[in-house]
């Protein structure tokens, strides 16, 4: 099997009931680029990236198009279920931007799935559920708002919420937490998401107010030695989210035990092949974690799902989709959706979705 063509698509995801609001941005509209890969026996394989703008990261759309413009004519001609070949030639063209050779690396598993007829949770090592649980995330707002919102999402289902603070006094995230865990405290568990934006201060005076609550702090800070200097000072577990931006980076936040866990994302760390390896690394060290992607359609929750479907139940924080923000789906026939808090693991080979072309958006340039 050799790869004869790749075609990059731009499309835009708008947001519905937008804006989605966090510490440093508010979305109206994601900016998604779709990847098909062609091969010499008729099969196609997809692939995703969709920065949630260009301030949650140091990604953005535009940027992973160069970064693909720059790498896919040296793809074609190779064989795409050698995955480690693949991304070792991606990384032979160019340096870095891992968001965009996630992308490439997911197309490369839906072909090898599509090849040899399996899913892509099962060539990971094999599902541990067919329905993986999600779990919501509130945007910042009202604290009665949130605490009304995050009761009715436990009752929908959802075993775990996020309440996304920060951006605000921090008086007015201590209220919202508190009267969230009033409502839900016990029935689901929570975790509390900075996205960088507390200081030290914050987050001392967050976790000291908020004492008897039952929660994480996702990256309640800007950097890796903000959360280094406060962790002892902290009376709940922390996760990384924002800086864990490459396995070495949680290889040595792991090794250090700076951290309890991570939200991690897909395409942040490259695709499936290193999400591999760090859900090995974290299954070695008992630390949970999340298997999320920052946004996008189908595509990216298939991937998702997949990985997340093979993470044991004690570590497993979740899948984050954005398919409730999303109007439609890529493929309707196979859509990615949460029911009852849960997604069920799309059960065609490989990623098991197909975008129609009417969702795949415009063409912006072919490597041949
Ligand atoms: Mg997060």
């Amino acid at each position: 099997m050799r790869i004869t063509e790749i075609h990059v698509y731009q499309r835009d995801l708008p947001v519905k009931n937008g804006p989605y609001r966090m510490a440093s941005t508010a979305v109206y509209t994601l900016d998604s680029t779709l990847v098909k890969v062609v091969t010499d026996t008729g099969l196609e394989g997809y692939g995703e990236t969709c920065p949630v703008g260009p301030v949650y990261q140091p990604h953005h759309a535009k940027g992973a198009r160069a970064a693909l413009e720059e790498m896919c004519s040296s793809l074609i001609g190779l064989d795409p279920r050698k995955g480690d070949r693949i991304y070792a030639a991606m990384n032979g063209a160019l340096n870095g931007h891992f968001y965009a050779k996630a992308a490439i690396d997911m197309a490369m598993w839906d072909l090898l799935g599509k090849a040899t007829g399996l899913r892509v949770c099962d060539l990971l090592g094999g599902a541990v559920h067919e329905k993986v649980p999600s779990y919501y995330a509130t945007g910042v707002g009202e604290p009665d708002e949130i605490a009304r919102l995050a009761e009715e999402k436990a009752a929908e289902g959802y075993l775990r919420l996020q309440v996304k603070v920060s951006g605000r006094p921090v008086e007015i995230d201590i209220e919202t937490v508190r009267k969230v865990w009033e409502r839900v405290g016990g029935k689901v568990r929570l975790a509390v998401d900075a996205n960088r934006g507390w200081t030290m201060r914050d987050a001392i005076f967050f976790s000291e107010a908020c004492r008897d609550v039952r929660c994480i702090l996702e990256q309640p800070c800007n950097s890796f030695d903000e959360v280094r200097s406060i962790r002892s000072k902290l009376n709940h577990p922390v996760y990384l989210d924002e800086n864990s931006e490459n396995l070495d980076v949680v290889i040595r936040a792991a090794g250090q035990r700076l951290c309890d866990g991570f939200g991690m994302k897909v395409t942040r760390l490259g695709g499936l092949t290193p999400m591999r390896t760090f859900r090995d690394i974290c299954r070695a060290m008992a630390l949970p974690h999340t298997c999320d992607d920052a946004w996008g359609g189908d595509v990216i929750a298939a991937a998702c799902t997949h990985i997340g479907a093979t993470i044991e139940p004690k570590l497993s924080e979740g899948v984050w989709l954005a398919a409730p923000y999303i109007e439609g789906h890529d493929d309707p026939d196979n859509p990615v959706a949460i029911v009852d808090g849960h997604i069920s693991v799309p059960t065609g080979p490989g990623l098991g979705v197909t975008p129609i072309p009417e969702r795949m958006g415009h063409l912006v340039f072919s490597a041949v």
